[in-house]
């Protein structure tokens, strides 16, 4: 009883002392977000597919994304940092909507037609068939004329 008391409080020192120095290494640093989460994710992956497939870039594509991913978790540049991250974030984002667009494209084939204002590049859908149509933006309001 005495000796699981004394481990007990052993690793319970222990453990404050780990506590601490992370907290220690980890201070006026700009630590994880998702770019890393990312960086680290697709580098194990590269590993686990270099294991498999034995093709030395794979391992090297893990090592650049290990060590961006932990060189960024120690980086004291958080402007730079949280930019970097935006800008992975926005990556994502239109790339969803993108998927998304293709899709609709897709599924309304038969009925409408994709088209991109001239003047501010918005997506518009009209109506297929139905000849020469003057097709409003409904973004900036300029019309064209189009045959669908
Ligand atoms: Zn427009």
């Amino acid at each position: 009883m005495e000796r699981a008391r004394g481990m007990l409080m052993r690793w319970q020192v222990w453990k404050q002392r780990v506590t601490t120095a992370l907290y220690r290494l980890f201070q006026g640093r700009y630590g994880g977000d998702q770019l890393t989460v990312v960086l680290l994710i697709a580098s194990m992956l590269c590993f686990l597919a270099a294991r498999f497939t034995r093709l030395p870039w794979l391992m090297l594509l893990y090592y650049v994304g290990m060590f961006w991913g932990i060189w960024r978790m120690f980086s004291r540049n958080f402007a730079a940092r949280s930019r970097e991250n935006q800008r992975m974030l926005s990556l994502v984002h239109k790339g969803r909507a993108q998927g998304r667009m293709l899709r609709n494209r897709f599924r309304d084939r038969k009925d409408f037609r994709y088209l991109k204002c001239p003047a501010c590049g918005q997506h518009l859908r009209v109506p297929k068939g139905k000849g020469k149509i003057e097709v409003t933006c409904r973004s900036c309001r300029a019309a064209f004329i189009r045959k669908v």
